[in-house]
């Protein structure tokens, strides 16, 4: 301690009572940047007599480095840092705010005094290194040199922390109130909807409470099971006894299920309603934990479900029918075959027994026209000749039926290999030519690709186009044209087998390939064959995979179309 010049003064300045006078009287000033206090400026000594004299938290701060000096007032807001902060540079003493502190100071120190309202400072108050949010309302006062200068700042600061919180607190809880109020609106507002929606989707609520064994219906459940709409709770036992007793079990177990289970409700029963009659009732439900976590109460919703279980009723009904409709279609289907094999056994043995007596015709025919059997007349060899071309056309017939039975029965095997076109083409050509010399029609010549290869029953193959060019030579009068031409893609290779015949009107077109099936019906009709030929070509091109069809304009022509799988040479 020490004591210098201006004794006086100095005495005067001390000699009130206070912690702080006694700690600045004994404060060691000679060690600080202010020097001895006995040697203070007078506007120093004054200042600091404001400060400790004054009733509110005062704190001088002086000199270039901010050495503080504050009053008893004031030590209750600076905690742990009493009494260290007592003749310390203000930054040593506050670094965590040296920032705002500089520019308060330097406002101040060019004599400007400033006020703060609320200030907020981050504070390591208690040397804690951890930092808190303090507000202050303050007022830094110039202190003059007397020289022009300014020598400290004088402050007087209230904390108003305790005022924010509580401000900041109210807004808070005013918007956990609102938040609160907002919530249970919603829930007001979301329960009311889905009242409405339970309404609208005709469903009603209900609550079991387990420890109780009572459930809560709503009005609407009430009705849906068929009770008075406000007859208070029911046991689960008297619930029980409203419904059906084939369905007690049920109803049972579904509920054992979701207490022992995923908690989930769900099943289907009647209820026999107060005026006796039945009534088909969904359930559905969760079970709801306590406020222990054990569960507590199973709540559900229950629906009217009649219309649907009629609805159930009606298509089991119709799929009954269905049923019954089935079989009997199968059983027709079944006559239908049996009487179809029939027919094909029918077919196939009349024509091999007709063979027989048909061969000796031929037979006897041909020893009477050698004269074995004595001299024929010319006349008579006339009519051998017709018997003779009957007997062909007979033989044909029952050929062609035999044909088509094997066909129909599957009893005809297929030999597919690849079948160079180009060949097949120039064979059938060779094979009609006999035909073509004895009518006045011309073979243009054939167009078709060498590199081109079809799977194909060669013979049957032969034998279709045979058919066809048969049928375009059998139909297309003298100075006609009948001819073929291939045309491939990658996959398929047809054969068109044109004419300029007579041509088939558009109604009949999709009748041809019917068995017995002919145009010209008319007993005049010039053209012989019994309509077996296109049904057999159709069934053979099937038979090993390819297709027959037909385009025709009557007076122009026609052109059938056999198309093939195109495949690779082997
Ligand atoms: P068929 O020639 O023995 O009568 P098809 O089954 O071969 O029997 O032919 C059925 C009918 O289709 C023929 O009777 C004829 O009316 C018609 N038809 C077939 N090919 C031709 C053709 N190229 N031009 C006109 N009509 C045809």
């Amino acid at each position: 301690m020490s004591n210098g010049a201006d004794g006086d003064s100095v005495a005067e300045l001390y000699s009130c009572a206070g912690e702080m006078r006694a700690r600045v009287r004994d404060f060691d000033w000679a060690a600080t940047p202010l020097g001895c206090s006995g040697e203070w400026p007078a506007s120093l000594r004054h200042a600091v007599d404001i400060v400790l004299g004054c009733g509110f938290p005062a704190i001088l701060v002086w000199g270039p480095q901010l050495i503080q000096i504050y009053n008893d007032a004031y030590v209750p807001l600076i905690g742990a840092k009493h009494p260290r902060a007592l003749g310390l540079p203000t930054h040593a003493c506050w670094p965590e705010i040296r920032d705002v502190q500089e520019r308060y100071f330097a406002r101040v120190f060019r004599g400007e005094a400033v006020q703060l309202s609320e200030a907020q400072y981050s504070l390591d108050r208690f040397d804690s290194g951890e930092l808190e949010d303090a507000w202050f309302d303050a007022t830094f006062i110039p202190v003059p040199l007397g020289t022009g200068e300014i020598g400290g700042s004088l402050s007087i600061l209230f904390e108003s922390s305790d005022r924010v919180r509580a401000r900041a607190y109210e807004a808070d809880h005013e918007k956990l109130v609102r938040t609160a109020e907002t919530a249970e609106r919603a829930e007001r507002e979301s329960a009311a909807q889905l009242r409405v929606a339970l309404e609208a989707a005709s469903l009603g609520t209900w609550s079991y409470e387990l420890g109780s064994e009572h459930a809560w219906n709503s009005a609407r459940s009430n009705a849906v099971l068929g009770r008075p709409a406000t007859p208070g709770p029911i046991t689960f036992a008297e619930f029980l006894g409203c419904l059906e007793e084939s369905d007690r079990p049920r109803v049972r177990a579904a509920l054992d299920a979701a207490l022992a289970g995923d908690g989930r409700y769900e099943v289907e029963y009647r209820v026999i309603r107060a005026d006796g009659t039945t009534s088909w009732v969904a359930a559905l439900g969760h079970m709801l934990p306590g406020a222990d976590g054990a569960p507590a109460r199973v709540m559900g919703i229950v629906q009217d479900v009649n219309e649907r279980k009629a609805a159930e009723a009606e298509r089991e009904r119709l799929f009954q029918v269905e049923l019954k409709a089935h079989a009997a279609v199968e059983r027709a289907y079944g006559d239908v075959a049996a009487a179809n094999r029939a027919k094909s056994e029918f077919l196939a043995v009349m024509s091999h027994e007709l063979r027989t007596p048909l061969n000796a015709i031929g037979g006897y025919v041909e020893l009477i026209e050698l004269g074995i059997r004595g001299p024929v007349t010319q006349e008579q060899l006339v009519d051998l000749q017709r018997i003779k071309a009957s007997q062909r056309h007979l033989m044909g017939l029952v050929t062609d039926v035999l044909h088509l039975v094997r066909i129909e029965t599957g009893r005809l095997e297929y030999a597919l290999h690849p079948v160079a076109i180009a060949e097949i083409v120039s064979s059938v050509e060779v094979l009609i030519g006999p035909q073509l010399l004895a009518k006045e029609v011309f073979l243009d010549p054939a167009r078709s690709d060498s590199s081109l290869f079809v799977q194909a029953d060669r013979e049957k193959l032969i034998q279709i186009l045979v058919n066809l060019l048969t049928n375009a030579l059998k139909f297309t009068g003298p100075g006609g044209r009948i001819g073929m031409e291939c045309v491939a893609d990658d996959s398929t290779v047809t054969i068109h087998v044109r004419d300029t015949g007579i041509g088939i009107a558009p109604e009949k077109l999709h009748a041809i390939f019917e068995p017995f099936v002919q145009v010209d019906q008319r007993p005049t009709r010039t053209n012989d064959g019994v309509g077996l030929g296109l049904a057999i070509s159709r069934d053979l091109a099937r038979g090993m995979g390819a297709e027959l069809s037909v385009e025709s304009t009557p007076g122009v022509g026609s052109t059938f179309m056999l198309t093939l799988p195109r495949v690779q040479r082997d």
